[in-house]
Order: C-alpha cells, then sequence, then structure tokens
C-alpha cells in the first residue's frame, strides 16, 4: 500500500458515475456486455499488434469468467495488450470520448430526472461496473512491459493506482459484488446460471471465446461423479465451460454456411419458429464497413401491420458486440419483415437511436442494405418463381408500400411486384411478362384497382379492353389505390386506369376516326345528353358517349386526376372526408336502349318514363362495377314500377 497512489477523478467523470450508481439504469444486466466487450477490444488489439511484433503474441486469445460466491465476487479477465499506468489513468479516470461528452452536455440541457433514460441512449462503458460492485480493481499489465498496475476504485472517492504483479499481459477486472436485488434489477451476478444467460443473450457471437471457469463447489459436485480423474483436477478444459457460441455467421464466407446453420441462426435473431424463406449476405467495403446477415422470412408476423407495439427491424452488432434489437434505422418500414444482423465496424459501441438517424454511415450501410435485399428478391424471382410466390403472397403489400416512396427504388420495386392480369386465368403476372405480351400500338400499362379479382372482370370499364384483348392489370390490395394513381413510367409506358379519364384505343388513325364518329354522334344526340345531364344533376359531373363500352348500356368514369370511390372511402374511414367526386356518366352510343332513349325524348320529351331512365341507368352502372344506388329502396321501387310499365304494354 506504500506505493499506492491515490487520485480524483475528472469531475465530469464523477458526475457521470454518480449518476450511473444513483439512477434507475433498466437493464443493469449491461455491464458484463460492456467488460466483455473491452476484454474483446484488448483482444483484437493484442492480436493486431503481435501482428507486428510476434514476442507480442498472447499463448491464449481468451476471456474468463470467475466467480466467487461467499467472497461475492465476479472477475473477468482477458489476455489483450493491457493498461500502462498511464493509459489507466487516462482510459478509466477521464473522459476522452465524444460520445460520453455529449452525453454530459444533453445532460445539463435536461433536468436531473430524465437522466435514466439518457444514460440508458448512451451506455457508459466501464463506468457501467459500478452499477453492480461496491469496488471495482483492474489489476492490468501492458503487453511488451513488465510492470503490472492495480487500480482499485468504490466510484465515489477517486481511485488509487499501485504497481503490482501479473504473470502475463492483460487485465483482470475484480467486482466486489453488491447484494443482490431482483426487485431492482440486479442479478446475483456470482451465480453461474446468471452469467451463462447474460453471456448468450448479448455476448453469443463475440469471436472470442468466454469460458466460465466452474466455482469450487460445481467442480466439486463434478469430481464427485468421476473420482478417478480427480488427479488431473487443474487441467483447464476440466473446469472451464465456453459459454458464447462465437461463431458469428455474418463473418464467414457466405458460401460455406449450411442451410442448418442458417436456419438455427435466423431462428436465434429472429425468435420465429420456422426456417427462413432467404438469406441475404451482405459485406460492404470501402469507405464504410460492415457485414451484414439478413434474412426474408416464410412467413408474415401477426404483428406486421400494427402500428404500435410490433417487433420490426434488425439486431445491430458493432465489431461483434450486439448492440440493440429491433433496430429500425438501417431498413425502411417498407422492408420491415426482415431479419438478421448488422455488424458495423465504425460506429461507437454507445451509438444511440438518435445517433443512428443522423449518422451518415449509418444511412450509407441503410441504402446498400436495401439494395443487396432488392437484388436478392430480383435474383429470386429469376430463378424460382413458385418460392417467390410465397414471398409475395406473404409481404407483398409490405414491398408495395415502398412505392409510394418517390424517388430511386420505385423502377426496382414495380419489377418486383406481381399482379393479377386479365391475361392469366391463374397465377400472377410481372411488369416484364406484361411488356412482353402488350400490343405493338399500346401506349400506356392499363390497369384497374377494385376489390377482388372476379368483381374487376365484370366491371364495364374492362369491356372495349377485353375485346380488343388488351391486357390489364387487375389491382386488388388497397395499397395500390394509394400508389397507382401516382406510379412512375415503366419502360417507357404510363400507367392508365382503365375506370379514370378519357380512353382511345387503337392505332392512330382508328382513334382520329373513331373520335369524329363520337363528335357526330354526340351532336346528334346532345338532346337526350343535355337532358340527363339536367336529371342526373347533383349526382354525376357530365353525362357524355363512351369508348370504352361495348355490351354495356352505361358506365361510370372518375377524372384522371379524382379519387376511385374506393380511395374516396379509404379516406373516409382514415377520417378524410373530402366533397364527394362526382363522375361522367358514359353512355353507348352503339347500345339499343340509347336509340331507344333518343326516339322517345325527340317524340315525348315530357314523358315520365324519361326521368326514370335517367335513374335507372345511373343506379345500374354504380351496380355494374360493385357499388350500389345511393337510395336502394327507392331503386328497387323504380325497378318495380319500370317493370309493371313493360309488362302492361306486354299485355296490351
Ligand atoms: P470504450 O470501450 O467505449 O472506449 P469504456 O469506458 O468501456 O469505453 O473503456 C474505456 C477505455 O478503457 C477503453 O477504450 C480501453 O482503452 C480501456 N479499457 C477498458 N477495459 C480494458 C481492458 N480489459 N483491456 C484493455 N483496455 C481496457
Ligand atoms: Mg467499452
Amino acid at each position: 500500500m506504500s506505493t499506492a497512489d491515490r487520485q480524483e477523478f475528472q469531475a465530469e467523470v464523477q458526475q457521470l458515475l454518480d449518476l450511473v450508481v444513483h439512477s434507475l439504469y433498466s437493464d443493469k444486466d449491461v455491464f458484463l456486455r460492456e467488460l466483455i466487450s473491452n476484454a474483446a477490444d484488448a483482444l483484437d488489439k493484442r492480436r493486431f499488434e503481435s501482428l507486428q511484433d510476434e514476442s507480442l503474441q498472447a499463448e491464449e486469445l481468451a476471456i474468463h469468467l470467475r466467480v466467487d460466491g461467499d467472497a461475492r465476487t465476479l472477475v473477468i479477465e482477458d489476455s489483450g495488450v493491457g493498461m500502462s499506468r498511464d493509459e489507466l489513468v487516462s482510459d478509466l479516470g477521464t473522459i476522452a470520448r465524444s460520445g460520453t461528452r455529449a452525453f454530459l452536455d444533453a445532460l445539463a440541457e435536461k433536468k436531473s430526472s430524465t437522466a435514466p433514460d439518457l444514460i440508458g441512449q448512451f451506455g457508459v462503458g466501464f463506468y457501467s461496473s459500478f452499477m453492480v460492485a461496491e469496488e471495482v480493481q483492474v489489476l492490468t499489465r501492458r503487453v511488451g512491459e513488465d510492470t503490472a498496475h492495480l487500480w482499485v476504485s468504490d466510484g465515489r472517492n477517486g481511485y488509487t493506482i499501485e504497481t503490482a504483479e501479473r504473470d502475463d499481459a492483460g487485465t483482470t477486472i475484480t467486482l466486489r459484488l453488491k447484494e443482490a436485488d431482483t426487485d431492482n434489477g440486479l442479478q446475483d451476478y456470482s451465480d453461474p446460471q446468471v452469467l451463462r444467460g447474460i453471456v448468450r443473450r448479448w455476448s453469443d457471437f463475440v469471436t472470442h471465446p468466454i469460458l466460465l471457469e466452474k466455482p469450487p463447489a460445481e467442480t466439486k459436485a463434478d469430481d464427485e461423479s468421476a473420482e478417478t480423474e480427480s488427479e488431473e483436477q487443474d487441467v483447464p478444459t476440466e473446469t472451464t465451460e465456453r459459454l458464447n457460441s462465437g461463431k458469428a455467421p455474418w463473418t464467414r464466407p457466405a458460401d460455406e454456411i449450411t442451410e442448418e446453420e442458417h436456419a438455427e441462426f435466423y431462428k436465434h435473431v429472429s425468435h420465429d419458429w420456422a426456417d427462413p424463406l432467404l438469406p441475404v449476405p451482405v459485406k460492404i467495403e470501402g469507405q464504410v464497413e460492415a457485414r451484414a446477415l439478413l434474412y426474408i422470412p416464410s412467413k408474415a408476423p401477426m404483428d406486421l401491420f400494427w402500428r404500435e407495439g410490433a417487433r420490426r427491424g434488425v439486431q445491430l452488432h458493432v465489431r461483434r458486440i450486439f448492440i440493440m434489437d429491433d433496430c429500425e434505422e438501417l431498413l425502411p418500414d417498407w422492408l420491415r419483415f426482415v431479419r438478421g444482423v448488422v455488424d458495423a465496424e465504425d460506429l461507437s459501441l454507445n451509438v444511440s437511436r438518435e445517433i443512428l438517424q443522423k449518422d451518415r454511415q449509418v444511412r450509407a450501410i441503410s441504402k446498400f442494405l436495401v439494395k443487396k435485399v432488392l437484388s436478392a428478391l430480383e435474383q429470386l424471382q429469376k430463378d424460382d418463381r413458385e418460392k417467390y410466390l410465397g414471398f409475395w403472397r406473404e409481404f407483398g403489400n409490405v414491398l408495395k408500400e415502398g412505392l409510394l416512396v418517390p424517388g430511386e427504388h420505385q423502377q426496382r420495386l414495380l419489377g418486383l411486384c406481381l399482379f393479377e392480369s386479365t391475361a392469366s386465368e391463374d397465377g400472377l403476372t410481372t411488369l416484364a411478362e406484361y411488356h412482353e405480351r402488350k400490343k405493338d400500338d399500346q401506349d400506356a400499362i392499363y390497369h384497374a384497382t377494385g376489390s377482388s379479382r372476379e368483381a374487376l372482370l365484370r366491371s364495364p370499364h374492362l369491356e372495349a379492353f377485353l375485346d380488343r384483348e388488351l391486357e390489364v392489370l387487375l389491382l386488388i390490395d388497397s395499397v395500390d389505390e394509394l400508389w397507382a394513381p401516382t406510379a412512375p413510367e415503366h419502360e417507357g409506358l404510363p400507367w392508365k386506369s382503365v375506370g379514370k379519364g378519357e380512353v382511345e384505343l387503337g392505332s392512330d388513325e382508328e382513334k382520329a376516326e373513331k373520335k369524329k364518329e363520337r363528335e357526330e354522334k354526340t351532336e346528334e344526340l346532345g338532346d337526350l345528353l343535355g337532358f340527363l345531364k339536367g336529371k342526373l344533376d347533383g349526382k354525376v359531373k357530365d353525362v357524355s358517349l363512351s369508348a370504352r363500352l361495348s355490351s354495356s348500356p352505361a358506365c361510370l368514369v372518375a377524372g384522371e386526376h379524382d379519387p376511385t370511390p374506393a380511395m374516396e372511402e379509404m379516406m373516409r374511414r382514415m377520417g378524410q372526408e373530402g366533397p364527394k367526386v362526382q363522375r361522367t356518366l358514359e353512355l353507348n352510343a352503339d347500345h339499343p336502349l340509347v336509340a331507344t332513349l333518343q326516339s322517345l325524348h325527340a317524340e315525348s320529351p315530357d314523358d315520365e318514363l324519361l326521368a326514370q331512365a335517367a335513374e335507372v341507368l345511373h343506379g345500374q352502372a354504380l351496380l355494374a362495377e360493385g357499388g350500389a344506388p345511393e337510395d336502394p329502396a327507392a331503386f328497387s321501387k323504380l325497378l318495380t314500377e319500370l317493370m309493371q310499365r313493360a309488362l302492361g304494354a306486354g299485355s296490351k
């Protein structure tokens, strides 16, 4: 003790320590993760330094945990680089790191009541050991030096440093544990079972072995069952137990990982019970370095569409050390079903969610991950359509949410989409296949939105397209109503809803001819059209002649930029009620009913039948597209009257 030198902590460190010890840190177990990560760092550094100088090589690069329940101590020992006296002072007695400084700055701005969540965000490395220990001893010897030093502190009254003995380079941290207090999250860290659990949860994939030296009690029990081998008692392999698997699969070459290993690892990180559909290994090199092993699950979780309380995102590791679960910042919302691990080389272990959201490196990593996931899906779509279909059925709806985000991914996402179509009776089609089948003079991707394939196929909107064998994509998911109206061109073709705006089909000459024909007819039928428009005032915007009907007498058409009825309904459900958008009633000039109405109107424009016909045409158009007349009872009464009149006329 004569050489012991008492020193005060840097003021900021003391401030930090007081907070760590006295605030309610929600997860005290993390101290072990911090100490193990420091030990792993030290081992990495030693490995690196011994590359230059072989004499610095360690006999074994490992982390040992040792407990003594009676003395209430936990020892974490590593054969890493160790610390010199100066390093002890600067690394454990002062704050040099920007993260911790930022933490204190943030703290200065806030009231002390918010301290716990701030601590949770930043993590405090070595100092977190004072959450669980009365006293911390650090016996360390810098590699390449002969003298060891012992650093001792209770976290309150500064620390002492004295010279000491240690056989080899490395660091031995001895925690004199506080009494366990499970109500306050303080477990008994001298209990091997507790340590096993924590290591498995937080440090399983640390690449260095984490070895638990069995406490005397457990060793004795083993010896009794194997009395004959009692002389070999001090052979370390018999008394140590490896706690971490250390396999870090994402660090291994992707083609060496077997399907079984993928399945095991995927289940470990995702808590899923089923095997994954597809692994997506990622290696990022250059300015930003990271590795990732991502997975597309085979089944959608129940909470995929929950707004709150849903698990999403991947695990974030930094240099093999687990940092957080459910890291949403690394992938966009429309890839929220992706699971796995991202392991970044250059992030701070104390990285917080706040930092993640702003960090440039994180953005670069995220961008790369998105690209990789998209290419993996593109590949799957090409190589294994059956399997891709399985993916699409589970997650297509989520992926399509990405189409709502204007920009770089829209084209690739469109390429990944599978659609119901008028051209395929069973099975779904891609846009590439649509383009292959399209007619030479076709200048748009035709599509209809609605609630089901069957309803859409009956819609009068499709008649002219079906007649001309023009393929129409049938968009039947509710998210389609949202992206389709603003979908960008694909391979030079714009998107055209068959139920909206003007439709003119055929070659340029045909179009011109048809248009002229329709203008003449409109002139001819002008009186009738005007009359109907007057009768349906307030219900429709206009009454005109249609280019999209062949067998039905009438249909309703929305303006090019107006919402569809389904879209209006969705907005209403979301509480965004706007003025009801009126549509145009289009008539089929070639339908006999229209000709009959025209002559009736010419002969006796005041006939009550004409007014009734206007109502019926409108109601029928609504029914035909799967909707309903505004007043079903009145509509049904009207039909009865018309039927009576028709039957009466017939019996005359
Ligand atoms: P961080 O690990 O983020 O730097 P810590 O508070 O965990 O912050 O540790 C502070 C410093 O103390 C480390 O950067 C390292 O230099 C030193 N250190 C801590 N533990 C060890 C150890 N087991 N071996 C060598 N150096 C260590
Ligand atoms: Mg650390």
